[in-house]
C-alpha cells in the first residue's frame, strides 16, 4: 500500500485520510475519535474482523443489523457516525460499493455527517477500471457465497460475475463515490493488512 499516493489522491478529492499498520492501531484511533455518538454500521466483514462493534460500543450507542436484526437498518438512519468498508478503492481517489438492500449506500451518501471507510490493503486497486473489476468479480462473488446464494458467480467454476438476473442477485446498485457529498465529512482509514473481501 503506497499511502503517499492514496493520501495525495483522496485528499485531492476532499476525503480525509489516515493510515495504520495494524487493525489494532486503527481500532484504537477510531475509538479515540468517536465518543458519545450513535454509530451505525454497514454490512462489513472488515468492521467485524476489527471488532469495531464491541470496541466502539464501549463509549457509544452502536447500531448494526448484523448484530441486532434487520430493523437496525432503519434505526441506523438516526446515527451520527457511520462505519463501512468498500468493495474496492481506486488509488486514483474513488470508492466503489455494490449493494443489494441499499442501506449502506444511502447512509454513505445522505446519512450522518461523519463517515469512516475502513479499508484493508487488499481492497486497493490501481485505477477506477481495475477497482470496478475487483468489486464485481472478487468482492461480490465472495459476498454472494457468504450469503449462500446460488447465483452464477457462486456456482460457476470461475467464480466471476455473470451480471445475472437471478432472483438471488445481491448486486442491485453500484456507487462510485468520487467526492464526499455536500455537507459530509468522509475519512478513509487505510490499514496495511488484508481485511474483508
Ligand atoms: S450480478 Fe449476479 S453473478 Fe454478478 S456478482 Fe452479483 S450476484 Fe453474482
Amino acid at each position: 500500500m503506497d499511502y503517499a499516493v492514496l493520501k495525495k489522491n483522496f485528499e485531492n478529492h476532499r476525503f480525509h485520510t489516515s493510515y495504520f499498520e495494524t487493525t489494532e492501531e486503527a481500532a484504537a484511533y477510531l475509538s479515540d475519535q468517536i465518543k458519545g455518538e450513535k454509530v451505525g454500521f454497514g454490512g462489513s466483514i472488515t468492521a467485524k474482523e476489527m471488532n469495531l462493534f464491541e470496541i466502539l460500543g464501549k463509549n457509544n450507542e452502536v447500531i448494526w443489523h448484523w448484530e441486532q436484526g434487520p430493523d437496525a437498518r432503519i434505526k441506523a438512519k438516526d446515527s451520527t457516525v457511520y462505519i463501512l468498508s468498500a468493495n474496492a478503492a481506486a488509488a486514483t481517489g474513488q470508492i466503489i460499493n455494490i449493494d443489494g438492500t441499499g442501506n449502506r449506500l444511502s447512509e454513505s451518501l445522505f446519512g450522518p455527517k461523519r463517515v469512516y471507510y475502513v479499508i484493508g490493503k487488499n481492497k486497493i486497486a490501481p485505477d477506477l477500471s481495475s477497482a470496478m473489476d475487483r468489486a464485481r468479480n472478487i468482492a461480490c462473488p465472495k459476498n454472494a457465497a457468504r450469503f449462500n446464494k446460488k447465483t452464477p458467480c457462486v456456482v460457476s467454476d470461475d467464480k466471476k460475475c455473470y451480471d445475472c438476473n437471478s432472483p438471488e442477485r445481491i448486486c442491485n446498485a453500484i456507487l462510485i463515490l468520487e467526492r464526499p457529498c455536500t455537507g459530509m465529512e468522509v475519512e478513509m482509514v487505510f490499514i496495511n493488512e488484508d481485511l474483508g473481501y
